[in-house]
C-alpha cells in the first residue's frame, strides 16, 4: 500500500461546488487535492441542456460545462484524483481520510463537495426492474425508450425536465404526481401542457411496478389514488424515478452535524461546519436552492473560508512556534 499523503486542502466531489472550491484554493496556493468520486463532474453530468448557468447566451450542455469547470480547476493547479473517500477521521487535525483504493490522505482542511444522488419510491418492485425498465436517469436511458410508452414520477423541475427530454424518443409519457399541482418552475410546466406526447395524472403514486421476469422488464404500472386508495394498472415499457434528491453525506456520518435527511449543517451564511477546518459546499449541505450556481458560489466560500483559516494557524505558528516534540504530540507538523 502506498505512503500515507498530505495536502493543506482536501477536496471530497468533483461538482460545481468542488470545482469553484478547487480553482479558489489553487490561485491561493494550497495546492489542493481532489477526490473526484464515482460521478465526476455530478449531476450535470447527467442533464442536458443548460439554460440558467450565468455567463452563456447560448444553451450549453451540462457534461460540457463540468469539462470546461475541470479544466480551469487543472489549470490553476489542483490535482484531480480518481478515487472514492470511504473512511473519513474528522476527530482532530490533521484529519484523514482513506479512499477506496487504500490510499490515505492526511488534511489540514477538507472541503465537502460530495452533492446528492437521485431518490427512489422504496418499493420492492422498483429495486427489482432497477436498471431493467426503472430508472433515474432519462439523459442516460431515455434513447432505449424509442417509440415506447414511459412513465415519469414526481412534480418538480426534474420531473417536469425528464418528462420533455422523453418525448424526443417515446411515443407516449405520462406523469404520475402524488398532488393536483407541480412545483416545477412555471416555465417548464408551460412546455409540458403545450407537449402533445404528453399526459399528467394527478393524484396518483405507483403502488406497484410490474413486469416479466424472463427476460426481467417492466410491462406496466399499478396505480393508486392517493385520496380513494383505488388501484389501476397502467401499462408503459419504462418507469423514471423524478422524486428529488438525498444528499451523499453517509460517509461522514456521526461526525458532521446533519439534519434529518442527511444535510450538513453550516453556520448561517457561511460553508463552515462546526469542526474547525471542515467546510460544506453544494448539494450536500443546501436543500433549498440546489443550483449549480449556488453550488459554485459555496465551493467559493468553503476556499476562501480555508484559505483564511490556514493563514491565521500559519500566522500562530509563526508567532507561537512549536517544538517538534509538541507538533507530534498534537499530531500537527
Ligand atoms: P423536488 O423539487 O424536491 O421535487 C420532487 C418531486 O417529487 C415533488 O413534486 C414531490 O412531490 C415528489 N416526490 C417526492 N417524494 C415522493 C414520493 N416518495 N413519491 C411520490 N412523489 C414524490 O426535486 P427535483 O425536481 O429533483 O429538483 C431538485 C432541485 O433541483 C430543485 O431546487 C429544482 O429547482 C432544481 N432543479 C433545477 C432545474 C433547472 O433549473 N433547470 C432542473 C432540475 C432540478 P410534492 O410536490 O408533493 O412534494
Amino acid at each position: 500500500m502506498s505512503e500515507p499523503r498530505t495536502t493543506r486542502c482536501l477536496i471530497v466531489g468533483a461538482g460545481p461546488a468542488g470545482y469553484s472550491a478547487a480553482i479558489y484554493a489553487a490561485r491561493a496556493l494550497l495546492n489542493p487535492v481532489m477526490i473526484a468520486g464515482i460521478q465526476p463532474g455530478g449531476q450535470l453530468t447527467i442533464t442536458t441542456d443548460v439554460e440558467n448557468y450565468p455567463g452563456f447566451a447560448e444553451v450549453i450542455q451540462g457534461p460540457w460545462l463540468m469539462d470546461q469547470m475541470k479544466a480551469q480547476a487543472e489549470h490553476v493547479g489542483t490535482e484531480i484524483i480518481s478515487d472514492v473517500v470511504v473512511e473519513a477521521d474528522l476527530s482532530k487535525r490533521p484529519f484523514r481520510l482513506v479512499c477506496d483504493s487504500g490510499q490515505v490522505w492526511i488534511a489540514e482542511t477538507v472541503i465537502i463537495a460530495t452533492g446528492a444522488q437521485a431518490k427512489w419510491l422504496g418499493l420492492e418492485s422498483e429495486q427489482q426492474f432497477r436498471g431493467f425498465g426503472v430508472s433515474a436517469c432519462a439523459t442516460c436511458d431515455g434513447f432505449f425508450y424509442r417509440n415506447k410508452q414511459v412513465v415519469v414520477v414526481g412534480g418538480g423541475n426534474t420531473a417536469v425536465e425528464e418528462a420533455l427530454f422523453l418525448t424526443n424518443f417515446a411515443s407516449k409519457v405520462t406523469v404520475v404526481h402524488r398532488r393536483d399541482e407541480f412545483r416545477a418552475e412555471r416555465i417548464l410546466q408551460e412546455r409540458l401542457n403545450a407537449n402533445p406526447k404528453i399526459e399528467v395524472i394527478w393524484n396518483h403514486a405507483i403502488d406497484k411496478v410490474m413486469g416479466d421476469t424472463d427476460p426481467l422488464g417492466v410491462t406496466g404500472v399499478r396505480l393508486k389514488d392517493v385520496q380513494s386508495g383505488a388501484t389501476r394498472d397502467l401499462a408503459c415499457d419504462g418507469v423514471f424515478i423524478a422524486i428529488g434528491h438525498a444528499p451523499a453525506s453517509e460517509v461522514f456520518k456521526g461526525q458532521i452535524e446533519a439534519d434529518a435527511s442527511g444535510y450538513l449543517k453550516v453556520k448561517p451564511g457561511t460553508a463552515s461546519t462546526a469542526i474547525e477546518g471542515v467546510y460544506a459546499a453544494g448539494d450536500v449541505t443546501d436543500d433549498v436552492y440546489r443550483q449549480a450556481v449556488t453550488a459554485a458560489g459555496m465551493g467559493c466560500m468553503a476556499a476562501l473560508e480555508a484559505v483564511r483559516f490556514l493563514a491565521e494557524k500559519d500566522h500562530e505558528a509563526a508567532h507561537h512556534p512549536i517544538s517538534h516534540h509538541e507538533a507530534e504530540k498534537i499530531g500537527a507538523w
